[in-house]
């Protein structure tokens, strides 16, 4: 048991998911190497929500509501993290789930459709052989027509870059957390939200609730008016002038 008093509080109980995640065959081992990387550039963020992770926010928000097929893409890090937050978004925007892993395993894939489920999830798919989208090599390629194959915004809460540059490519929008507002994802996405996404999922849920309440023209000039290249450069220079 971790102290709730203990300084670092937050970052012990977060590696703990990730490990229990690994125990339960939830996480693949290389998703210790993908949250350590995130870690370190939480720290230059002084581990806040900056201004710039709040308006893309607001912008993913606009964009997911306001689609017409959203679906949450699911790998093994983002489910042991934020289950219960990513089930509260589903059940908002009315969007299935799509698992989606690099280091293919159906094992895993069930592993993780079940954890969902248990954390409040309903509609979770799997990808399927018989579709594919285009400009992707890896397995990752395969998807579920109900799912990926007919969205037209996918929400990626941490992703690696091939994917989300194809994902883009076969003309979806997508909207993901990075931490790194240098990686491929960050650059590549539609609507980036850099932030730990422990924190950036309770906003986005509030905000969603907010959101529903304004008329769809709206919300779409606001997804349309988010400069993603701008608020990448903001998030960086936000970085590097945090140092007090
Ligand atoms: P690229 O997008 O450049 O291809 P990658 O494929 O090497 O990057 P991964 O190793 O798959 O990236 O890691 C996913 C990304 O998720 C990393 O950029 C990492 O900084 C980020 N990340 C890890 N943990 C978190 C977290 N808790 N919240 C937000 N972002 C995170």
């Amino acid at each position: 048991m971790i102290p709730k008093s203990h300084p670092r509080y937050e970052s012990l109980r977060t590696r703990n998911l990730i490990v229990n995640g690994i125990k339960e065959g939830i996480t693949s081992l290389h998703g210790l190497i993908a949250h350590g990387r995130g870690e370190a550039f939480d720290y230059l963020l002084g581990e806040k929500t900056s201004e710039f992770a709040e308006k893309s926010i607001g912008a993913g928000a606009a964009l997911l509501i306001t689609a017409k097929n959203p679906v949450i893409s699911v790998n093994g890090n983002s489910a042991v993290l934020v289950p219960n937050e990513l089930a509260e978004i589903s059940h908002l925007l009315s969007a299935p789930f799509e698992i989606n892993i690099f280091h293919a395993s159906k094992k895993r894939e069930i592993k993780i459709k079940n954890h969902l489920i248990k954390n409040g999830a309903e509609n979770v798919l799997l990808p399927d052989k018989r579709f594919k989208i285009r400009h992707l090599q890896s397995n990752r390629k395969y998807v579920n027509k109900n799912g990926i194959l007919k969205a037209d915004v996918v929400f990626v809460p941490l992703e690696d870059g091939d994917r989300t540059e194809a994902l883009v490519r076969n003309r979806k929008k997508v909207i993901a957390v990075d931490i790194n507002p240098l990686s491929r994802t960050a650059r590549k996405a539609t609507v980036t939200i850099v932030d730990n996404i422990t924190r950036a999922m309770p906003l986005l849920i509030k905000t969603i609730k907010q959101y529903k309440k304004h008329d769809n023209k709206r919300l779409q000039k606001m997804a349309k008016g988010h400069d993603n290249r701008k608020n990448l450069k903001g998030s960086l220079n936000y970085m590097l002038q945090n140092f007090p």
